[in-house]
């Protein structure tokens, strides 16, 4: 049996943090808010995997009240987040994410985040899809305010 998910998530920009999207670090002035490192595409991948499964949210697992996730490393949580659906009885088949984000340029970047969601998902990172595109200058993310990701998971039985 095979079976779908989606997640998404989004997270202010603020200055003062690192910018941490998809295990990788940019050093690009400002960084996300959030209580772990913020790292959206992670969030919204750890949400498309654990709505496949018919888990519970991030949140539940990864509350923003609970100091032990305090600027965690989200690959982190994404590792928990497989353990929990092998625990279930899934494994990940292949992921599939779009970021939302008017700066900085992700494109140089995808392959190093490839590489960091696939070691933390355990696929291989063909079976890793990303794109980052822009809004356009459109609404908040258009205008830097924050970046978002979009992300779907198919996941089978094991
Ligand atoms: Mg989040």
């Amino acid at each position: 049996m095979i079976r779908v998910g989606h997640g998404y998530d989004i997270h202010r920009t603020v200055p003062g943090r690192p910018l941490v999207l998809g295990g990788v670090r940019f050093d690009c002035g400002f960084g996300l808010d959030g209580h772990s490192d913020a790292d959206c595409l992670t969030h919204a991948i750890c949400d498309a995997l654990l709505g496949a499964a018919g888990l519970p949210d991030i949140g539940h697992f990864f509350p923003n009240t609970d100091p032990a996730w305090k600027d965690a490393d989200s690959q982190l949580l994404l590792r928990r987040v497989v353990a929990e659906l092998k625990q279930a009885g899934f494994a990940p088949v292949n992921v599939d994410a779009t970021l939302v984000a008017e700066r900085p340029k992700i494109a140089p970047h995808l392959a190093a985040m490839k590489s960091a969601l696939a070691a933390s998902t355990g696929l291989p990172t063909d079976a890793i899809g990303l794109k980052a595109t822009t809004n356009e200058g459109c609404d908040a993310i258009g205008q830097g305010k924050a970046i978002a990701a979009h992300a779907v998971a198919l996941i089978e039985n094991i």
